[in-house]
């Protein structure tokens, strides 16, 4: 929406331009890690950068930031590449750090020629014990003075494979007394044996994320490298290695990591769910991954819109997931065909209802036209057969009823949707005391769109005919955490997941459905009164199967 006001980035952005830094070139960057799917936090990020580089006829690269060999892997390149694209987005370079991994080491040799890095013998732990705390100064290496000479030797053996992994490691010669400990000589370099996705065995030395992110850029001539607030500590070494080497000055800037709730938004988190077998998948109708969201029915648009409501913020947040669900909800209201579908659980008092209207000749067989979407007249109609057998919901009918309740009930009438005022005259019951059937009339004057009974009814309900109903399964999807910010609960997964959150049962759904589904002319539709879902990828052509992505606000009779 061009109407709100500038985020704070654009402000940055627009500052820049009128300045005419870099000639009021933008070029950013997405930078994902490929170590997981992308999620909803991603998508923010996504927008973000993507957003910019629309609005000032800029450039956005997608980078893979694939300097960690153990964890990467091409299923996830080839996932995050798709979801991009599916975003709506398109990248104008598709980069590798690893691409980078020859002029990252020569970065680093240049550093220690200037005597601003050195190898260090010292493990792991000493080296953080030398860190010490940012409340006092750190203690040096005492690796940290060898000659410029040494250390370009000891750093070609480095890399030549002459040492096991942990040996040895390249650090920053920075300032082991500043108060932000990211400068007290960060570890540029460790030795890893590993294979990588991209140059398999051609390295055994890696380079660290500080000493790869913004060098990377950098290579690129990014102008805003936009990141998440965890990485403002990380600026001065940002600036520190480009100013040392004197190369391009891309600039960082941080903004709030977007939170959910009712969700956990780490790759690290969200992979432990698909391990542990929580969920069926990274692709999960319950996972926020955007593979998951657009498996649970949402598109790409309502994905972008969520993202421009919430904004740029320079501080934390956690977001109420039912923004997210109000940004899909309206969006399918506008344009989801509404259909007609009976649901009913596995137990008998969760079957779907039959009426037998007794008036109405057997055999018989009627196609009302009924339109496909009230809120847009051009979305046509479609033919729904109609007979003397219709399911309803076993809770569109009661017994007893309340006082102003505008369903069925013993004597009372409803309407049809689409078709006719029905009366009950019968209640059918089985010997357990369970209703079975309802025998109805109906009013043959009463016929939608030529009514000439003269009969005011306050309730209209949805039906399926018996004998052209398809069954399928429905997934009745609900949170997939049972606390607000599982992230900041200790608690572990078994106790915090929602054991109820998905429901399968069966659905007798119109015969147009299933027609339309087949053709895949039909993803999203609204199942009316009962929310909107989307067809599976698990339906065959026999069974169809849909999943709920969200419940409507409200039925339109209650
Ligand atoms: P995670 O903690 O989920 O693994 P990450 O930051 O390590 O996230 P990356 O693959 O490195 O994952 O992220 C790529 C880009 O997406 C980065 O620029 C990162 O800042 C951004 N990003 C990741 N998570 C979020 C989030 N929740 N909100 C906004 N941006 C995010
Ligand atoms: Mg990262
Ligand atoms: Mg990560």
């Amino acid at each position: 929406s061009t109407e709100r006001s500038l985020n704070f980035i654009e402000q940055i952005v627009e500052d820049d331009i009128a300045s005419g830094k870099h000639g009021g070139r933008v070029h950013t960057r997405f930078p994902p890690e490929p170590n997981g799917y992308l999620h909803i936090g991603h998508a923010k990020s996504i927008c973000l950068n993507f957003g910019l580089a629309d609005k000032y006829e800029g450039q956005t690269n997608l980078r893979f930031d694939d300097t960690n060999p153990v964890t990467e892997d091409t299923e996830y390149v080839d996932s995050i590449k798709n979801d991009v694209r599916w975003l709506g987005f398109e990248w104008e370079n598709e980069f590798y750090a690893s691409d980078y991994f020859e002029q990252l080491y020569q970065f680093a040799e240049k550093l220690i020629q200037k005597g601003l890095a050195y190898v260090d013998d010292s493990t792991a732990e000493e080296i953080a014990e030398q860190k010490g705390s940012p409340d006092k100064p750190g203690t040096e290496s005492p690796y940290r003075n060898r000659p410029v000479a040494e250390n370009l030797d000891l750093f070609r053996q480095m890399r030549a494979g002459e040492f096991p992994d942990g040996a040895k490691v390249l650090r920053a010669k920075v300032d082991m007394t500043s108060p932000n400990m990211q400068l007290r000589d960060p570890v540029i370099y460790r030795i890893k044996h590993a294979h990588h996705h991209r140059t398999g065995d051609a390295w055994c030395i890696y380079p660290m994320y500080d000493f790869a992110h913004g060098q990377s850029d950098s290579i690129e001539h990014i102008t805003h490298s936009i990141c998440t607030l965890e990485f403002v500590a990380h600026r001065p070494l940002y600036d520190w290695f480009i100013e040392q080497l004197a190369i391009f000055p891309s600039r960082q800037y941080e903004f709030a990591r977007l939170n959910l709730t009712y969700t956990v938004m780490s790759k690290r988190k969200l992979k432990l769910l698909v391990e542990e077998g929580h969920v069926s998948g990274w692709d999960d109708p319950r996972m926020p991954t955007i593979a998951g969201l657009r498996r649970r029915g949402y598109t790409p648009g309502s994905i972008r819109e969520f993202c421009d409501r919430i904004g740029v913020a320079k501080r934390d947040n956690l977001i109420d997931v039912g923004l997210l669900e109000f940004c899909i909800r309206e969006e399918l209201n506008r344009t989801a065909p509404r259909v007609m579908a009976v649901l009913a659980g596995g137990r008998p008092d969760e079957q779907p209802l039959k009426l037998v209207i007794t008036n109405y000749e057997e055999g018989r067989e009627e196609i009302m036209r009924i339109e496909n979407n009230p809120e847009d007249p051009s979305a046509g109609e479609r033919e729904v057969p109609f007979s003397r057998e219709v399911y309803i919901e076993r809770d569109d009918f009661m017994e007893n009823p309340p006082k102003k309740y505008f369903r069925l009930f013993p004597g009372g009438m409803v309407r049809l949707k689409g078709a006719y005022i029905v009366k009950c005259e019968e209640v059918i019951k089985n010997d357990a005391d369970e209703i079975t059937e309802l025998r109805c009339t109906y009013i043959p004057e009463s016929r939608s769109g030529s009514d000439t009974s003269g009969i005011n009814v306050k309730g209209t309900i949805h039906w399926v005919s018996v004998p052209h109903a398809v069954e399928a399964d429905v997934r009745l999807y609900d949170r997939l955490f049972s606390v607000e910010n599982p992230a900041a609960d200790d608690r572990g997964f078994k106790e915090l997941l929602n054991p109820n959150s998905l429901e399968v049962v069966r659905a007798f759904v119109e015969p147009a459905l299933v027609e339309a589904t087949r053709s895949g002319s039909l993803t999203n539709v609204q199942f009316m009164r009962k929310g909107y879902f989307v067809l599976d990828v698990d339906s065959t052509t026999n069974r169809p199967v849909f999943n709920r992505t969200v419940t409507l606000k409200d039925g339109w009779a209650k």
